[in-house]
């Protein structure tokens, strides 16, 4: 079956989010085939809601140092041929591929306005007051808007591993955080607060359970998260346990790091 902007629409609607600002985080892929493919989901979630925002992060921005400050799950002077590569921040960067193609198909938008830290900008259509809290310093501060704002996270067809509001409440329950750089007109410029690893972040999902509305559309399934009920939920799992929700992986340099660490 081919989903259409209808089908789209009605199921968005089924969350029953009125008004609701959202941030979403998508896979076009897992919704089947899709009629005029990720510009009509976009069209879609522009319809649906009165606020969206999603992710343009900007990977290819960053340049590892030949030296920095300890602790920084980070391998300092590897990056010689990662940094000859690296390109400058602008506005009209395309969001990383490994967000999907949704939100690249967002950025171009003709109502769509993007922030400008040089890793994570958001790009938001309606989203001025939540953009405009977004400092080199405090780059999560949108989602600390929308949290106050009563916003949702929206995960089409992916799920809480992809889930950036989750490193927004790490950060408020004082998990340690990294350092990097990117590449900027102006220079190298430092990055701080730059989150772990969201590899281990479905772990959160059963708490969540009960406040997560669900519809399927074609082959995704769609959930709406109430964004102050995760961040709730993150904080205190953090708080029970400074360990909680990092990944397995044994070479994982981030969650090893926040392993030794513990709450800053
Ligand atoms: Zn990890």
């Amino acid at each position: 079956m081919t989903i259409r902007l209808r089908e789209l629409l009605l199921g968005l609607r089924d969350l029953r989010l009125a008004n609701a600002a959202v941030i979403v985080h998508s896979s076009l892929k897992s919704l089947g085939q899709v009629e005029g493919a990720a510009a009509t989901v976009v069209n879609a979630l522009v319809a649906a809601f009165d606020t969206v925002i999603v992710p343009t992060f900007t990977y290819k921005t960053m340049v590892i140092p030949l030296v920095g400050p300890e602790n920084n799950a980070i391998t300092y002077g590897s990056g010689q041929d990662l940094n000859r590569m690296a390109e400058f921040f602008t506005a009209r960067m395309p969001a990383d591929p490994l967000m999907g193609i949704i939100p690249e198909t967002f950025r171009r938008h003709p109502r769509a306005r993007r922030s400008s830290h040089p890793i994570q900008s958001f790009t938001g259509i309606n989203a001025g007051k939540y953009l405009a809290a977004q400092t080199l310093t405090n780059h999560l501060a949108p989602l600390g808007r929308l949290e106050q704002a009563d916003g949702w996270v929206l995960l089409m067809g992916v799920n809480h591993t992809v889930n950036t509001s989750i490193h927004y409440a790490e950060n408020m329950a004082g998990r340690k955080q990294f350092i990097r750089w990117a590449l900027t007109p102006q220079g190298v410029v430092e990055c701080p607060d730059f989150p772990g690893c969201s590899a281990g972040f479905e772990a959160i999902a059963s708490e969540m359970e009960k406040f997560t509305r669900k519809v399927q559309i074609g082959g995704a399934l769609v959930q709406a998260v109430p964004l102050k009920m995760l961040v709730k939920a993150v904080v205190g799992q953090i708080r029970r346990d400074p360990l909680a929700l990092l990944c397995q992986q044994e070479d994982c340099e981030r969650c090893g790091e926040i392993r030794k660490q513990g709450i800053r």
